[in-house]
């Protein structure tokens, strides 16, 4: 193999700038030539490649997004796309491809893994919803952009004694809420997987209120069955009693643009050069991930059939902390 190229697809997350450096910088080592596809499967299929030097990937790690741009691209999803893009790969010279990404992303490195390219995936997404690595680049980031949110509401629900609702991301998977909500000390935690009971809410944020609690924090998934507006919508429709006044606050893309952290900084730079290892190896049709903090290959097609779950111990520690 003497020619790559590199992509980013689907939600863009902090660290994938380091996983970009680090496979340009590891192919480079190896002799091979390196090219950037702007804007994920869009540039796939429209050809839009540029070869990459050492220098283009420098002063990268610390940005958020990625430099390659991402896209979300439909056309990705039909044969004749592939093949399009099967086509503009070979024209260029181009014998292997690293997508970095999360689910969507990852069953179309699948498909194009199947059609006789070979791709190596790199393991990214905010949500941690994807198997093959117990954390995913992106993670510890919108994790702490989250958690400062939580501490600093914490303060002004303390001085006005209210209860606050925080959303974070997360659409089908709430381990963003799950976790940030443990770690900043919520009272309530509401989640895609669990099935949401204002009246059960409500009454266990009174009972606090009535134990002498100065404060509530409530952080939602934004899939839950109620977001956060939903659900202050619903204890207003039923009348519900917290105690204290509520407002909510939905936090969005602040989650995901932030400067990476250490850790989402070395994660990516890690699974970044082991990507390049395994492509350069011939180890084709994996994601490179991390399990018990050694670095994996999952193969695709377990990846793309497999549903990631939350820890039920961390389910559970969420309520009984809490009290
Ligand atoms: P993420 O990778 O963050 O989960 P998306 O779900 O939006 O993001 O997927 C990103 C892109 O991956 C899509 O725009 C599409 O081009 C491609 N993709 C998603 N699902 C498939 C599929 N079933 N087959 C082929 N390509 C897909």
């Amino acid at each position: 193999m003497k020619s790559i190229a590199v992509l980013t697809s689907g939600g863009d997350a902090p660290g994938m700038n380091a996983a970009i450096r680090a496979v340009v910088r590891t192919g480079i080592s190896k002799g091979l030539t390196v090219w950037g596809v702007q804007e994920g499967y869009s540039g796939l299929i429209e050809g839009n490649f540029k070869r990459m030097g050492s220098r283009d990937v420098g002063s990268i790690i610390q940005r958020g997004g990625t430099i390659l741009g991402s896209a979300r691209c439909p056309e990705f999803q039909t044969e004749e796309g592939r093949e399009l893009a099967i086509r503009r790969l070979r024209g260029a010279g181009i014998e292997g491809l690293i997508v970095i990404g999360g689910n969507g992303s990852q069953t179309g490195s699948h498909a194009l893994n199947q059609m006789g390219f070979p791709v190596v995936g790199v393991a990214s997404t905010i949500d941690n919803d994807l198997c093959g690595s117990d954390i995913t680049i992106g993670v510890d980031t919108a994790l702490n952009v989250a958690l400062n949110a939580i501490d600093n509401l914490k303060v002004t629900a303390s001085s006005h004694r209210r209860a606050l609702l925080v959303e974070v991301m997360g659409r089908k998977c709430g381990y963003l809420a799950l976790m940030a909500g443990i770690a900043g000390g919520a009272e309530a935690i509401v989640l895609p997987e669990v099935e949401v009971v204002p009246e059960q809410i409500a009454k266990r944020i009174q009972d606090g209120y009535e134990r002498g609690k100065p404060h509530a924090i409530i952080v939602v998934a934004e899939g839950a069955n109620y977001n956060a507006e939903g659900l202050c919508q619903a204890f207003r429709d039923k009348q519900l009693l917290l105690g204290f006044e509520f407002r909510s606050t939905v936090l969005g893309y602040v989650q995901r643009g932030a400067t990476p952290t250490c850790a989402d900084r070395i994660l990516g730079t890690r699974l970044g050069a082991e990507a390049v290892e395994q492509l350069f190896a011939g180890n084709v049709g994996v994601l490179v991930g991390v399990q018990g903090g050694a670095l994996v290959h999952t193969p695709l097609a377990e990846i793309v059939s497999c549903r990631k779950t939350l820890d039920p111990w961390f389910l559970k520690a969420g309520d009984l902390l809490s009290y």
